[in-house]
């Protein structure tokens, strides 16, 4: 691979991100869009659902031993989400960043849950948790053809 290409492959790392129950009932949809627009990541994918506890079991198999678990799968199958994949580089890590904490008493201000929510069982939206996990929720959450492969024409003013 040329520099040129390894830079380019660089900025593809791809982060599944879920806008919550709580937080499409409480209007933050735009809010949260918004965030990871104005950074510069690339919206791939981008879908309203309402998942089945079943999509939802799957989707969180590594907490199903946890207290919370049914009250979780609950709570995010009570109604519609948003679902989206954004890509750029870092994405996974910087996702996190820009979401905050797990629990929203511990999100500094100046995150999305730091600066729009209270309690971890409503923490209104969710990011992967590693560069992995982005592709396993993306692939989860998408089929093939809903993800999209395009060039923003700000790339080269966003990317060195
Ligand atoms: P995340 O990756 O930051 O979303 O955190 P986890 O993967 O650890 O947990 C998934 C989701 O489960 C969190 O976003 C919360 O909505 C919920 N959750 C995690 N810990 C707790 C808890 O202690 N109590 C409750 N009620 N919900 C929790
Ligand atoms: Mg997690």
């Amino acid at each position: 691979l040329s520099t040129f290409a390894k830079m380019a492959d660089q900025n593809k790392e791809r982060t599944f991100i879920m806008v919550k129950p709580d937080g499409v009932q409480r209007g933050l949809v735009g809010e949260i869009m918004k965030r990871f627009e104005n950074r510069g990541y690339k919206l791939v994918a981008c879908k309203m659902c309402t998942p089945t506890k079943a999509h939802l079991e799957e989707h969180y198999r590594d907490l199903k031993s946890k207290g919370f678990f049914a009250g979780l799968i609950e709570y995010m199958s009570s109604g519609p989400v948003v679902a989206m994949v954004w890509e750029g580089k870092e994405a996974v890590k910087m996702g996190r960043m820009m979401l905050g904490a797990t629990n929203p008493l511990q999100s500094n201000p100046g995150t999305i849950r730091g600066d729009f929510c209270i309690d971890v069982g409503r923490n209104i939206c969710h990011g992967s948790d590693s560069v992995e996990s982005g592709k396993r929720e993306s692939e989860h959450w998408f089929k093939d053809g809903e993800i999209q492969e395009w060039s923003p024409a700000q790339s080269k003013w966003v990317y060195e």
